[in-house]
């Protein structure tokens, strides 16, 4: 192993080659091209073999990194993609979106003095070639199984279980509100981060999977929780969470300022070839407008990138703390500073001006003072620092709560926690209904694609074990 890897002394971190931000700036695609088969090895030769690797133990998977980047450096990518797809359902995806720095490569031992392994961008090699060469194959389980378990929500968190459970034998039907699988993969993410032809080659496989979708069925509207239950074995929920919070500001209803997901989803639309009559009518499209978009998040993220693709004026993010304590990606607002994005640092949203439509943001200076009870300094306003910024589009990102689903389920039995997040049992996953599971950001709150397929790979174990337990227990009562 020795002369193969540990090459991180003498070979340089290089990622997949970036688009140029004035290229980049034109279009949706997204932004790294794909490392080269040498080039890839030769990043994966730079891992040290740790006894104790630390990317493993902060990717929410547990991935087998160090095996894979090994085996990547030996050229048997087809066992790289055996042992990558053994632990993570969708690794190209994680691979292209997960927040590494924080994750996987932020923990990478070498990263102190030599920069980091790429471990995203060689994870997204390894099943990119998967694919490519044909090694991605549709489930077929080793026996079927008559139980069958219904999955509410198609997106990551769903669609790890449906897999799971599928490779198991159970039947599985997804149901879904959007008239497309993927959830936000397909409709929050934008093609620049996650093209959404990926996402689509595993909706195909799943179906190739004898998954069945139902689209546009939204439960608690087209059916209930209820009927779900009869008609299922078992039943996970995995809605997500979509409530936007807003902002307690004078003008905020102003025409022309409106949701950061409202925003993105008419955006991907529209890239994905749909009519969005918000979009045509300029309601949801920043050409030619002067953008101010307020949070610090991803979706802030990604709001100020589509805009800057759309052909804004300006493009502006106000954040109410500094650079350092926001809690988007580091490396993504690197990324948009390249692509011409303006921050406004420790700056909050005091007013919304104009008469018809909103013309500016008065916006005031931040102070950060003493930490909260979470150790978070606290914003405090600067008297008499404000000023007005031009905006005549105003997208709100500060984050979203989940919906009220015990109402929408009409089921007042499915407890849920202070935050409203639905309350499971985390030794079963089972919340207070009787085979009614759940996973992904309706039980942690607004997350990560990476959590969601670890509680939806979760999730299916412990359904397997409900199941398994209840037939058992069937098959004595009839004996
Ligand atoms: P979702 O992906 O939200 O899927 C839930 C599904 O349930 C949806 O398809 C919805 O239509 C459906 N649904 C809801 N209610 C019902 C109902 N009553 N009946 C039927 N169907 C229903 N994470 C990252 O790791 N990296 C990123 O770069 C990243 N960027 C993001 C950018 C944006 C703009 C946003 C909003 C989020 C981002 N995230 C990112 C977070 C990530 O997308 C989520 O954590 C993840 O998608 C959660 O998965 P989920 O399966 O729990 O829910
Ligand atoms: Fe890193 Fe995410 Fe891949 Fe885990 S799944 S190795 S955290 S990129
Ligand atoms: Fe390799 Fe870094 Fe993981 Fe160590 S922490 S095993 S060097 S990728």
């Amino acid at each position: 192993m020795a002369e193969r890897m540990l090459k991180f002394v003498g070979t340089p971190q290089v990622m997949p080659e970036k688009r140029p931000a004035a290229e980049r700036r034109r279009d949706f695609q997204e932004i790294y091209a794909a490392y080269a088969r040498e080039k890839a090895g030769e990043q994966a030769a730079r891992c040290s073999q740790c006894g104790v690797p630390f990317c493993q133990v902060h990717c929410p998977l547990h991935n087998n990194i160090p095996d894979w980047l090994k085996l990547t450096a030996e050229g048997r990518l087809d066992e790289a993609y055996e042992l990558s797809s053994a632990t993570n359902n969708f690794p190209e995806i994680c691979g292209r979106i997960c927040p590494q720095d924080r994750l996987c490569e932020g923990n990478c031992v070498i990263e102190k003095g030599f920069e980091s392994v790429t471990i995203g961008s060689v994870e997204k090699f390894i099943t990119d070639t998967a694919w490519e060469k044909g090694w991605v194959k549709p489930i077929q389980p080793r026996r079927e199984r008559a139980q069958s378990v219904g999955i509410v929500g198609a997106g990551p968190g769903g669609l790890a279980a449906a897999e799971q459970l599928r490779r198991k034998g159970y039947q599985v039907a997804v149901y879904d509100r959007y008239d497309r699988v993927g959830g936000l993969m397909i409709y929050g993410i934008p093609n620049f981060k996650l093209e959404k032809e990926i996402v689509q080659r595993r909706e195909r496989l799943l179906r190739d999977s004898s998954v069945a979708f139902n689209l546009n069925c939204e439960v608690g509207r087209d059916i209930s929780l209820a009927d779900l239950r009869n008609r299922h074995d078992a039943v996970l929920i995995a809605t997500g969470v979509y409530k936007a919070r807003d902002i307690a500001a004078p003008g905020v209803g102003l025409p022309g300022i409106a949701r950061a997901l409202d925003y993105l989803t008419a955006s991907n639309r529209e890239g994905l070839g749909d009519k969005v009559p918000d979009f045509e009518s300029g309601l949801l499209n920043a050409k030619g407008k002067n953008v101010v978009v307020i949070g610090g998040g991803d979706t802030a993220m990604d709001c100020v990138r589509t805009a800057v693709r759309q052909g804004a004026n300006s493009v502006k993010c106000l954040y109410r703390r500094d650079r350092a304590n926001m809690p988007g990606s580091q490396r993504e607002v690197k990324h948009a500073e390249e692509e011409g994005v303006e921050f406004v640092w420790l700056s909050a949203p005091q007013a919304f001006l104009g008469k018809d439509t909103v013309s500016h943001v008065r916006s005031v200076r931040i102070h950060l003072g003493m930490p909260d009870a979470s150790g978070r300094q606290m914003p405090q306003e600067i008297p008499n620092s404000h000023v007005n910024i031009d905006a005549d589009l105003v997208l709100k990102a500060l984050g979203f709560d989940p919906e009220d689903l015990p109402a929408q389920f009409a089921a007042p039995d499915l407890d849920v926690t202070g935050w409203g997040t639905l309350k499971i049992d985390w030794r079963s996953m089972m919340t207070s209904l009787d085979g009614v599971f759940a996973a992904g950001d309706i039980v942690r709150g607004a997350s990560l694609v990476v959590w969601a397929v670890r509680d939806g790979r979760d999730a299916a174990e412990r359904i397997h074990s409900y199941l398994t337990a209840k037939e058992q227990a069937l098959r004595v009562a009839a004996e």
